[in-house]
């Protein structure tokens, strides 16, 4: 359970992904005395539309806005791991990455995205789902996976909870009614992959929200995919 004085390591593949799929309950945790530290995978460089924007133009905007939009969730910390976009593999020199990153900052909660959905998604988020629940289970865990960490200090660390947003069975619901309009505040910090107006997207993410409360019983929720690791 996510109370207090908890760490909350949150693994997003992209800017905006965490925003969108878990905005209001870090805002939540985050409000409730949690330290909440974002590890952001890829650069986002090649999310765009706009065949004149060059990639490294890009890059340094979405980095910008995903600070805005840290801010406004009350995250303590960003890390950018500047994989790029659509180059998120499931392979030792990311797993290292992300496995330095829990052994680090020593969360016992550990969120991102959902990586079983089947045909049609973006391999970042299959593959920044896959190889974090890898990281956390067992590499993170065992002092023989990149024994190198031990030399710099970093000593194993077991994660107790995952949550995994974008769920297709979602199987624990956070109560974000008070915290949507941060959530919000804080996707649409990301200015670039906003196609339309907020009052007009709103709309739409308050729909889903609802929907999604409906399941648990709150005016408006997000869901998760639980897993209890310490069991
Ligand atoms: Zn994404």
């Amino acid at each position: 359970m996510v109370d207090s004085n908890k760490t909350v390591l949150v693994v997003t593949p992209h800017p905006d992904d965490a925003e969108g799929g878990a905005g209001g309950t870090i805002v939540k945790w985050a409000n409730e005395g949690n330290k909440i530290v974002l590890l952001v995978c890829t650069n986002g460089d090649k999310g765009t539309s706009d065949a004149s924007m060059p990639s490294d133009k890009l890059a340094e905007i979405r980095e910008k806005e995903q600070l805005n939009a840290a801010k406004a969730l009350g995250v303590s910390e960003v890390v950018f791991l500047r994989e790029p976009d659509q180059g998120l593999d499931d392979n030792d020199r990311f797993r290292e990455k992300v496995v330095r990153q829990i052994r680090k900052h020593k969360p016992e909660i550990v969120v991102t995205i959902d990586p079983n959905r089947p045909y049609i998604r973006h391999r970042d988020h299959y593959y920044c789902g896959r190889v974090t629940l890898d990281a956390v289970f067992p590499y993170a865990r065992d002092h023989k996976a990149f024994p190198e960490h031990l030399m710099e200090g970093l000593e194993p660390h077991k994660v107790q909870e995952m949550y995994m947003f974008r769920s297709e069975t979602p199987d624990f619901y956070v109560d974000i009614t008070d915290t949507f309009e941060a959530k919000m505040d804080a996707l649409y910090c990301h200015v670039s992959q906003m196609g339309r107006p907020r009052e007009e997207g709103q709309v739409q993410s308050r729909e889903r929200a609802a929907e999604t409360g409906k399941k648990a019983g709150y005016e408006l929720a997000e869901g998760f995919k639980y897993i209890n690791i310490g069991r």
